[in-house]
């Protein structure tokens, strides 16, 4: 195999090793391809994340979930200023550790709606991304400790998912209150719920043994990390992929403070998340050749779709209400949400709040409406939007692999989207107010009875991420996509990416599970192209 690249000249001192697969990333989606592709023990596996081991109390116990934001295991990145939001730079934090996202998440297991997938499957010109398909995997991915349901739901995978045991009260107060302006209370939000119009309920989690987390590093990776024909390397960032002519050969990395090489006789896999796996595609010359131009990196292949269509769910902070007689949070902090439609005639629901069991304000709002010091002393009902109509873009800020990207996130940039939160704001007051929650409250803390643009300025002032950056080197067939629907980089042989920046569109609900699910898929698609 030749090893000349036409992108990067082989530095003399580099270390050189050869593989058949290289993943690049060891988080959600990482871990499941590693896992899956080294189950052959004759195929030699390369995986490498950038951040550390996993193993550390702030990752195994699922209630301190929100102290892993802004530690070494959060990347911290933050949006760009924007008007949309007052000017404001919400974080937006991704994990950087092993198992990524979901080594430093909320926990919550949500597979996404019926019409999320159909339209991938449409997006991609492929029907193996249908619904009907990707509920096998689904199944092949869980062991499900819930109501059985041998349609939906799996038992017996790597990943065990469970209902939380015993919810605070105020989740079960806040059913009762949903179910009573028509969203139906429900034992299992991944089931029925993800083919209709609405449903609330406690989520499903992803939680063992009362509060130990099920990451995918330990559900996918530890069990097969011993093998000698998979080698992971922590510490290892990747900086891009070696290229000869057309074809992906290796990759660049910094290892323990020295730049290192490993190639790949099959294939590489990007699987960073949706902020790096642009970044690494466009540092290797492959993207919109005007901005690669631009900072004079030379273009391999021009691929205009890489970094853009950027989306994530907006979180709102939020509707508070002070606790009568405080209750301590339990399990994931976040044991209600409930999913409904903003406007009827939309085909999927939009809205997606969710149970803080805290005061939950922005650094514009909590000091504004004076949230108390003492955070568990109230509760917030967090609005939600999860069909955004709003697209942000990652872009270049240097050619040099230690600049950091720009993310443009462009919330609320959509009159569409404002219009949803100010709805979902509506409803969440009207169902946190509502008789069923009296005993849960002393007063309503925030926002109250604003309208108009009292409320939008609120809202601007209030929104901020889900935690579910997405789609910025989508699936699909136009001229903006980055893969088809094998997941396959167009222009380039041998190199796929399989993370969440390959959807087209994001999904109705938390987006852990399905980047499992696209972990599974480009586990199968690998192993039947090269017949492992
Ligand atoms: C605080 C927080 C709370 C969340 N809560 C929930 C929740 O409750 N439920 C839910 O479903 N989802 C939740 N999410 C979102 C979910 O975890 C992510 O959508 C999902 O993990 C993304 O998976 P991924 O494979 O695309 O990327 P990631 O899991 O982010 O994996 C990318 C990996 O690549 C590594 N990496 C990046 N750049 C490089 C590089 N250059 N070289 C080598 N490695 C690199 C990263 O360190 C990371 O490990 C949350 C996320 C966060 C951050």
């Amino acid at each position: 195999m030749s090893t000349d690249t036409n992108a990067t000249p082989m530095p003399s001192d580099v270390d050189r090793a050869t593989y058949d697969f290289i993943v690049c990333g060891g988080g959600t989606a990482g871990c499941v391809v590693a896992r899956r592709l080294a189950e052959d023990p004759s195929v030699r596996v390369l995986l490498l994340e950038a951040g550390g081991d996993e193993r550390v109390p702030a990752v195994g116990d699922s209630r301190v979930w929100m102290s892993n934001i802004g530690s070494e295991r959060d990347w911290q990145f933050r949006a760009e200023p924007s008007a949309t939001l007052n000017g404001r730079t919400p974080p937006l934090p991704m994990g950087k550790v092993l198992g990524g996202g979901s080594s430093v998440n909320g926990l919550i297991w949500a597979r996404g709606h019926k019409n999320d997938f159909d339209s991938w499957a449409e997006a991609a010109g492929d029907p193996g991304w249908r619904y009907e398909a990707v509920l096998d995997l689904y199944k092949r991915a869980e062991d499900w400790d819930g109501p059985a349901n041998a349609r939906l739901r799996g038992v017996g995978g790597p990943v065990y998912v469970t209902l939380p045991k015993d919810p605070v009260p105020v989740a079960h107060a806040l059913m009762e209150a949903a179910a009573a302006v028509g969203i139906p209370a429900v034992d299992d939000l991944n089931a029925e719920t993800m083919e209709s119009e609405s449903g609330c309920g406690i989520p499903n989690v992803t939680v063992r043994d009362g509060n130990v987390r099920v990451s995918m590093a330990n559900a996918y990776l530890r069990p097969v990390m011993a093998q000698s024909n998979l080698t992971v390397l922590l510490g290892a960032r990747v900086e891009r992929v070696r290229l000869d002519g057309r074809r992906a050969v290796g990759v660049d990395y910094v290892h323990d403070g020295g730049q290192r090489c490993a190639f790949a006789s099959a294939e590489i896999v990007l699987s960073a998340g949706a902020i790096h796996t642009p970044k690494i595609l466009m540092f290797s010359g492959i993207g919109d050749e005007r901005q690669l131009k631009a900072f004079g990196i030379p273009v391999a292949h021009h691929l205009p779709g890489v970094g853009q269509n950027f989306q994530d769910h907006i979180l709102v902070a939020g509707c508070v209400w002070e606790y009568r007689s405080p209750e301590p949070p339990r399990n994931n902090s976040a044991e209600f949400t409930f999913f409904a439609k903003s406007d009827p005639s939309l085909p999927t629901p939009d809205l997606q709040p969710v149970l803080e069991e805290c005061a939950f304000g922005s650094e514009i709002t909590g000091p504004r409406f004076g949230l108390p010091a003492d955070r568990a002393s109230a509760w917030t009902l967090a609005p939600g939007l999860v069909q955004p109509t709003s697209r942000g873009h990652v872009a270049l800020t240097g050619n040099r692999a230690s600049d950091p990207v720009a993310i443009h996130a462009n919330f609320l940039g959509t009159a569409q989207d404002v219009q949803a939160l100010v709805r979902c704001i509506e409803l969440c007051r009207e169902i946190g107010n509502a008789p069923a929650l009296r005993p849960f409250v002393k007063r309503e803390l925030m926002p109250g009875p604003l309208r108009g643009a009292e409320l939008e300025t609120f809202l601007r002032d209030a929104a901020g991420t889900y935690f579910h950056q997405t789609c910025t080197a989508k699936m699909g067939r136009d001229a903006m996509s980055v893969v088809d629907g094998t997941l396959r980089v167009y222009g380039i042989e041998g190199l796929r990416i399989a993370d969440g920046s390959i959807m087209p569109t994001i999904t109705t609900g938390n987006t852990m599970a399905p980047c499992v699910l696209i972990g599974e898929k480009a586990a199968d698609l690998i192993r039947g192209a090269h017949r492992i």
